[in-house]
């Protein structure tokens, strides 16, 4: 099943980039958010609340920087989004979510509220294994040699790690399955969707693979984008802008050069929530069932073995 959907303002196509925050300073930053805001794209930056109390490879800039702050509220201004990468780098127990839940909210507004996990954190919700179900959750253990089953803890009640609740009530949107495809939207055609599996999460959605330069310049490669547009679909990149976008106070030539291309075209330029909440209203049962969840499932498993998805 494919939807077919009829873009605002006749559109040809939508796209947004979910842009992960691990390791990302302010000065490269600025320089990748000043290329996309000249270029027309509204997107979804997201942020750790709080600085790790430990020393951690993965950790950037976090909002105890003053100076990031302002400037995270002054591109929220021009329109693009802030979204939530679990409170810190490391695994943070409830109360400590409890608060950073309550800091993002004061500082960027409240729902919707659009999440990723960062992978490495206990409180993920549903990650790991409890991503699947049935056998491919047995499949997963399996290649994984059973070391991301009770790894982690968001969604389980007797542990310190539990935030189920506080995700119910706070976050819009989490992301799961990511695949190699330009169009996340023919890959997973019920995004936004409820899991009756993942009671926690509000709404699923999907993203396509541009986990850094290069499989970002890859993904959205002259080929790709003709096919976007010509399938009218939706593409949500999972990136992180800190891996290779700007380096030495200078943005990557094949970047500007594809995202410049691709401004040209007539697509719908918005933030991951504002793309989600139309299709929310667009979609008729937003529930996936067994079949819908298991063909979702198995497309996600393939693309991880053979692809290498995230
Ligand atoms: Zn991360």
């Amino acid at each position: 099943m494919y939807r077919k959907i009829v873009w605002p303002n006749n559109k040809k196509f939508a796209f947004t980039i979910f842009d992960d925050t691990d390791r990302s300073n302010l000065k490269d930053s600025q320089l990748i958010y000043d290329c996309l805001d000249n270029l027309g794209y509204k997107t979804t930056r997201s942020v750790w609340i709080n600085k790790s109390n430990t020393q951690n490879s993965t950790e950037g800039i976090t909002c105890d920087d003053k100076l990031y702050i302002d400037w995270l509220l002054e591109i929220k201004k021009k329109g693009f989004e802030i979204g939530y990468h679990n409170t810190t780098c490391n695994s943070s127990e409830r109360e400590v979510i409890k608060d950073g839940l309550e800091k993002f909210k004061k500082t960027f507004g409240k729902i919707p509220i659009v999440m990723a996990n960062h992978s490495q954190n206990k409180e993920n919700i549903y990650w790991g294994s409890h991503r699947l179900s049935g056998s491919r959750r047995l499949a997963y253990n399996i290649l994984t040699l059973f070391r991301k089953n009770k790894y982690y803890l968001g969604h389980d009640k007797n542990s310190k790690f539990f935030w189920g609740d506080l995700c119910k009530e706070n976050i819009s949107y989490v992301r799961n399955f990511v695949f190699s495809d330009i169009n996340t939207l023919k890959n997973c055609p019920f995004m936004p969707y409820k899991d009756i599996t993942k009671p926690y999460v509000n709404y699923w959605f999907a993203s396509s693979e541009g986990n850094n330069v290069n499989t970002f310049t890859k993904c959205i490669s002259d080929k790709n984008q003709d096919r976007l547009e010509q399938e009218g679909g939706a593409c949500i990149m999972y990136t992180h802008f800190a891996d290779g976008f700007s380096e030495n106070g200078k943005i990557s030539e094949k970047f500007k050069e594809q995202m410049t291309k691709l401004s040209k075209r007539d697509g719908w330029f918005v933030t991951v929530s504002t793309l989600l909440e139309f299709l929310k209203t667009e979609n008729k049962n937003t529930e996936i069932n067994s079949d819908q969840r298991r063909a979702l499932e198995w497309k996600w498993l393939f693309n991880k073995l053979i692809l290498g998805s995230t």
